[in-house]
């Protein structure tokens, strides 16, 4: 390797160079200095100006990773068509054309067609919902434009942009760092890394081709921040990135089946053998009532046919796709498929408190200094020079130590970015009447060590105090450094050594201590967020690891932040629902506590903080967690300890979080929670769902939703399944009559194969699919959690497939068997269209499952509506138009027709009343209306 020259590389470079150009990406930012970069790439410390990002935009396209053809709708059609029930509908009308029954081919063939097509449309609609959902899951980032900071999409991203990073980002684009401010990256998806590294800025000027994980100073596309805060200048985007060079997907949204598609696929398969089992039995009957070969085996194969639930996996995938869709409408948007089905089965809720169920509206409230408390409303603040100095000084270092970002807006308003905690800061600050930028600028930060939700603190480092200025900072010695430290009041306390008593600073006696803690206590149990504000001067070195010892507090800040209202109606929810709420928060426990009874979380077990739960054995903890609700100044690591002892009693959990450390917690819970407001990059890659509006209440109505889909697959399976039992009865049953009676058997088989086939695909194919689309039914949230592994049996689904389908088959095949031993022409077409009828009003039964038909109401389903009209109308064009000849069947007369449609009816009245047995039976033995369910 050779020395190079940063100027001479830049030639070859190309740093600017079009998108799809080879250069892009493999170039040598590394060997440039930071104002060389700047100047190579026509930016500067302001950023760029928006017009001219709009042009670079439109130069250099969006920053996204074109997609590696996916499953191509050719693809997804091939799937369709070697799926196992298709190929056996294959083989079926193969095996007709061999026999050289045409019609019955080509009525198999259509259906193959049919539902192929049906698949392959549910399908794809799926895949694009999503698409869509991808495009929503982009991350925005900030980004230094027109000389301040704003938000904006990642996609939007072009080289010569300025992007802030903080920990928990995902990097955006190929950065050349400017700033480092302790910031350590996880590189490990471009270089198998996992430690994480620390970067810095200095150019790297020994070689050209020195390797990507040891670019000290760059950060890539697709490598997590980990630590620390830092800017890089955009020097690629989109497919010329690093990441873009090996074009693997960064923000995913996976679509693997769901357990329970498999096990769907599972039932699908076992009916597909129960149909060729039927299928043989009918061949053996058929054999001695005396049927040519040729015959039976086409028999056979429609018997089969009319057994395998075709409509099975389109109906699946139609209502899953539903729910992904009605989720988002309700805000939750799914990452991952599976989760769909598992937020049905939620047995507990762990919730972060800070934005979930608080509304993260922060504003300073109380400032608590020199031992007094100022109320600190809009109306009191009378601007900073009717502040005592300690207030002020209090103020100061809320602005200095702080990484928020204001400006004030054109109306005199102050518009801030950043983390609410830090935003309410500067907004208390501005309302004093600081001047934020003019003191930023005047003690300028020199080096910092950054907030983390372990240490629950973070410190600054200030260049030496000249004699000029501000009044607040007057009273610090002039000519040395100072540290401002702000955080959790009480692990401050353990470094500070003097207060500040209205004068100056004084030593920390016993009752110093206490009277801090007793204000801190005191604010916390008004459901306020205290932070600690201390400083302390440096003589000579700027070592921010040692600077956060010996300080000097000079004030609490009181912050409200107050409940969401909603919540607490989502809590209650949660209690009917057999779901458990937790809050896990990194806040004081008093806080913690006072939130949790505004919104209705118990605090019956009490409050348990991480010290706590350190002190526990791995016995009591897993005790603990039964009995305790509320779990204060918890750290992410404890956050994933709850979620596996909770698991450990069989909990299904959710669990929010939104910080870079709470990823192995969200991918560890059964339901990964992310913030879509606040969370960082870092913790939404790992979630299986992300809230676009951070609010508790949104993970309620996602479990509501899970259930409702949940309960639509139940059913669809319970009404083909009893429909096709009624059909194997009509086919098997037949011929016994005859057989018992040693008579000849003048019509061997029961149904014709076109008729089976017609049957089939109005009620599998329409009938279900349109049941995936039954809204909530009344009470969903008022019964316990299915079990997640349960069968899908379970449940008395079984039972009462068996009993309809039983009758369904008994009902069909005796009003077959009176019109045939009456003489009746008609008494094929009479079996044909009363189990067409019996199916239709099953079908409207099996809209609910305890409700009665009158309390869903008969329009909540309208797709139900438009598909039962349709199925009515095609069974009469079958029996009244030229069709019946094809199919063999006759014209029915009037009365014929109402026998049809009466068994139907009665058959919906049977079911309403076995359902209003049920209801008034679990009336009798009324649940109490809390506490139902199991107690995790
Ligand atoms: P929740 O879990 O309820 O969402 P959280 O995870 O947001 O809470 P943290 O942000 O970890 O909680 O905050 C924990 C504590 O750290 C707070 O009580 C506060 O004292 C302190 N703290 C929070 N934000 C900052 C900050 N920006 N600078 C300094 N200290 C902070």
């Amino acid at each position: 390797m050779t020395d190079l020259d940063p100027s001479s590389i830049i030639e070859d470079a190309g740093p600017v160079a079009p998108r799809d150009s080879p250069a892009q990406g493999k170039s040598c930012w590394h060997a440039l200095d930071v104002a060389d970069a700047l100047v190579r790439l026509g930016s500067d410390r302001g950023g760029l100006t928006s017009m001219e990002a709009t042009r670079r935009l439109a130069e250099h396209g969006r920053n996204e990773l074109i997609e590696r053809a996916g499953r191509g709708p050719l693809h997804m059609l091939w799937e369709q068509l070697t799926a196992v029930m298709v190929l056996i509908l294959i083989g079926a009308a193969v095996l007709s054309l061999l026999l050289g029954k045409l019609a019955e081919a080509g009525a198999i063939g259509t259906i193959v067609v049919l539902f192929a097509v049906l698949g392959f449309v549910q399908e794809y609609r799926a895949e694009r919902a999503i698409a869509a959902l991808r495009r929503l899951a982009v991350p925005t980032v900030r980004v230094q434009r027109d000389g301040h900071v704003s938000e904006i999409v990642a996609l939007d991203l072009v080289p010569g942009d300025l992007v802030l990073l903080e920990a928990g980002n995902v990097v955006p684009a190929d950065l050349r760092l400017v700033e480092s401010a302790g910031l350590r990256i996880q590189e490990a998806a471009l270089t198998g890394e996992s430690e994480p590294v620390d970067k810095r800025v200095e150019a790297i000027s020994r070689a050209n081709e020195i390797p990507l994980g040891d670019r000290m100073n760059m950060a890539y596309a697709g490598t997590q921040v980990t630590y620390g805060r830092g800017r890089g200048l955009v020097v690629a985007t989109g497919m010329g990135t690093e990441l873009g060079a090996i074009a693997t997907l960064l923000q995913g949204v996976e679509s693997s089946q769901t357990p329970l598609q498999q096990r769907l696929d599972e039932v699908g398969k076992q009916l597909a053998l129960v149909g060729l089992a039927v299928a043989a039995i009918v061949v053996a009957m058929g054999a001695l009532g005396g049927e040519s070969l040729s015959d039976l085996v086409l028999t056979a194969i429609s018997v089969a046919v009319a057994v395998i639930p075709e409509g099975l996996p389109a109906v699946v995938t139609f209502t899953l796709a539903i729910g992904a869709q009605r989720m988002l409408g309700r805000n939750a948007l799914i990452r991952k498929l599976p989760a769909v089905e598992t937020l049905g089965s939620v047995t507990v809720i762990c919730s972060d408190k800070t934005g979930t169920l608080t509304q993260n509206r922060m504003t300073v409230l109380t400032l608590d200094v020199a031992g007094a408390t100022h109320r600190l409303d809009q109306v009191d603040l009378g601007g900073a020079s009717g502040m005592s100095p300690a207030a002020q000084l209090s103020l100061v270092a809320g602005v200095l130590c702080n990484d928020g970002a204001a400006r004030v807006g054109d109306a005199g308003d102050l518009v801030t970015v950043g983390d609410p905690t830090e935003t309410a800061l500067l907004d208390a600050a501005h309302r004093a009447g600081i001047d934020i930028a003019g003191l930023r600028e005047a003690v300028p930060r020199v080096a910092e060590r950054p907030f983390d939700s372990e240490r629950k603190r973070m410190s600054t480092v200030h260049a030496a105090l000249g004699k000029d200025r501000q009044s607040a900072l007057r009273s610090l010695p002039a000519g040395e450094p100072v540290v401002f430290v702000k955080g959790a009041v009480d692990g401050l306390m353990a470094h500070t050594a003097a207060v500040w008593d209205g004068e100056g600073a004084v030593a920390l006696t016993e009752a110093w201590r206490s009277r801090v803690l007793a204000a801190n206590d005191e604010m916390a149990r008004r459901g306020m967020r205290v932070l600690g504000v201390a400083y302390r001067t440096l003589p000579d070195i700027v070592n921010v690891e040692a600077a956060e010892d010996d300080l000097t507090l000079v004030g609490l800040v009181g912050i409200i932040d107050p409940a969401r209202p909603e919540v607490v109606a989502a809590i209650a929810t949660c209690r009917a629902a057999g779901i458990r709420p937790i809050m896990i928060t990194g806040d004081h426990p008093l806080t913690a506590a006072a939130i949790a009874a505004e919104i209705g979380i118990s605090t019956d077990g009490g409050v348990l903080t991480g010290a706590d739960l350190d002190r526990l054995s791995s016995e009591e903890f897993s005790r603990a967690v039964l009995e305790t609700s509320v779990f204060a100044r918890v750290s992410p690591e404890h956050k994933l300890r709850l979620v596996e002892a909770l698991q450990g009693h069989q909990a299904v959990v959710a669990m929010t979080g939104d910080g870079v450390n709470d990823a192995p917690a969200l991918k560890k819970a059964d339901i990964g929670v992310a913030m879509g407001i606040t969370g960082t990059d870092v913790s939404k890659e790992a979630s299986d769902m992300v809230l676009r509006d951070d609010n508790f209440t949104t993970i309620v109505a996602a479990v509501e939703e899970g259930r409702v889909i949940y309960d639509n697959l139940r059913r669809f399976v319970k009404f083909a399944v009893a429909g096709n039992l009624g059909k194997i009865l009509v086919m098997i049953g037949w011929p016994v009559p005859f057989l018992v009676a040693g008579g000849e058997i003048e019509h061997p088989v029961a149904l014709l194969p076109l008729q089976l086939l017609w049957l089939n695909l109005m009620t599998d194919g329409l009938l279900g699919l349109s049941l995936g689309m039954e809204p909530a039914e009344l009470g969903v949230m008022r019964r316990p959690p299915h079990a997640p592994r349960a069968s899908i049996w379970a449940g008395g689904l079984a039972r009462q497939a068996l009993w309809v389908g039983g009758l369904i088959g008994v009902v069909a095949l005796s009003l077959g068997l009176v019109f045939e031993s009456a003489g009746r022409e008609s008494w094929q077409t009479v079996m044909f269209t009363s189990l067409a009828f019996l199916q239709v009003f099953q079908a409207i039964g099996t809209r609910s499952t305890n409700q009665s038909l009158r309390s869903i109401g008969l329009g909540s389903n309208r797709l139900m509506i438009g598909v039962v009209l349709s199925v009515v109308a095609l069974q009469l064009v079958a029996i009244y138009s030229p069709l019946n000849g094809f199919l063999d069947l006759v014209a029915l007369s009037t009365v014929e027709l109402g026998i049809c449609v009466g068994v139907g009816v009665a058959l919906l009245v049977v079911i309403e009343t076995e359902k209003w047995r049920r209801r008034s039976k679990s009336n009798a033995a009324a649940l109490p209306a809390s506490g139902v369910g199991r107690r995790i």
